[in-house]
């Protein structure tokens, strides 16, 4: 058997002592693994810690997950954003169950067909929960083996990403992939982090080549940036003499799958949406929000408010609204969109 790469082991040994104690470390329940590796792909351990809770208590095993209801699921996962995650976490739950008889299964290849799990999960819940020799990638590793072997390819190029998985496997511990994993990971999250990095705390830093020749903050190499898409929404808001209002349910592939929101109209720029608020004036009487700015990963919604008291909802002119108490409105999974503005205003 090849000897360890030497970073290896100072690696295991600084995870040893310096690991955080969250509350799915010391788990091999494959199960809670996922559920901790799909909530904190795109948000804050700080902040995903509570939802990881909230959901163990809410759906405490794959089985409960499964048979939910998929509105309380994205009702559980109101606020992390990525709505897609929580469909697929919920959609894989049932294959888990119609399939494996709702025993998570113990294979790299079948957790990477489940919905939602990509290379960097399945490798990250087979090593972890199964003790599979599969290395995992994120943005944390990809950053951590860029910095160490100097690597100036793109990584997010097909030659920069096949020179990171070869460097990663090369490194993995295999008698204990899954703390090597989590070391590699803690390691970007405290130490080799994006800017500054605290190379003088670093345990790998006598073979680190980007810190030997001062040069640590220009990995990663990274491919031009995505173009982001403006959209203009504006968000009609109902409200009737019995304190009633309208929602609908978003369907389509789009984003906030599922969610319910206010009748929407989207403009194609800023005149376009400026036109339809003076068109809409001949029909109703809005009091109108000031112009928000609401960033996803791709997108910049440009989101206005109008808000109408009227005597009764226009019901019939938007398919599949249905009218709802306003006080009730929090019982729905709404986007933090629309969340955000809500808690923003007293008078709604
Ligand atoms: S020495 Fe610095 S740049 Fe190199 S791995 Fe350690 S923290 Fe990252």
């Amino acid at each position: 058997m090849a000897k360890p790469h030497p970073i290896t082991a100072k690696l295991s040994k600084w995870f040893e002592k310096n690991l955080r104690p969250l509350p799915w470390r010391n788990s091999s329940n494959p199960y809670h693994i996922w559920l901790s590796e799909v909530i904190l792909q795109q948000t804050r351990v700080d902040q995903g810690t509570a939802y990881y809770l909230r959901f163990i208590e809410l759906f405490p095993t794959v089985r409960d997950l499964a048979k939910a209801h998929e509105d309380v699921v994205l009702h559980a996962w109101q606020g992390l954003g990525y709505y897609s995650r929580a469909r697929n976490l919920h959609a894989a739950a049932k294959t888990i169950v119609d399939k494996h008889q709702g025993e998570f299964p113990n294979e790299y290849a079948t957790i990477r067909d489940l919905k939602g799990i990509g290379d960097y999960t399945a490798s990250a819940i087979s090593s972890i929960a199964f003790g599979l020799p599969h290395a995992a990638v994120d943005g944390n590793v990809n950053r951590v083996i860029a910095r160490l072997f100097s690597i100036e390819d793109p990584v997010d190029s097909p030659t920069g990403k096949k020179q990171i998985a070869a460097l990663a496997e090369e490194l993995l511990d295999i008698k204990n992939p899954g703390n090597h994993n989590q070391a590699m990971m803690e390691l970007g999250a405290l130490i080799c982090t994006p800017r500054k990095p605290n190379c003088s705390s670093c345990p790998v830093q006598v073979h680190c080549s980007g810190f030997t020749s001062k040069n640590q903050e220009h990995f990663p190499v990274k491919q031009g940036k995505t173009k982001v898409r403006n959209r203009f929404f504006s968000y009609l808001i109902f409200i009737d003499k019995n304190q009633e209002t309208l929602v609908r349910k978003r369907e389509g592939k789009d984003i906030w799958q599922g969610l319910h929101e206010f009748p929407l109209i989207e403009s194609k720029n800023a005149k376009e949406q400026n036109e339809l608020h003076n068109s809409l004036e001949a029909r109703y009487k809005f009091k109108y929000s000031e112009s928000y700015t609401h960033l996803l990963s791709h997108q910049r919604l440009h989101i206005v408010f109008l808000t109408c008291w009227i005597e009764e909802l226009p019901v019939d002119d938007w398919n599949n609204a249905i009218r709802i108490k306003r006080d009730d409105l929090y019982q729905y999974a709404l986007p933090r969109a629309i969340t955000r503005y809500l808690s923003s205003i007293i008078s709604l």
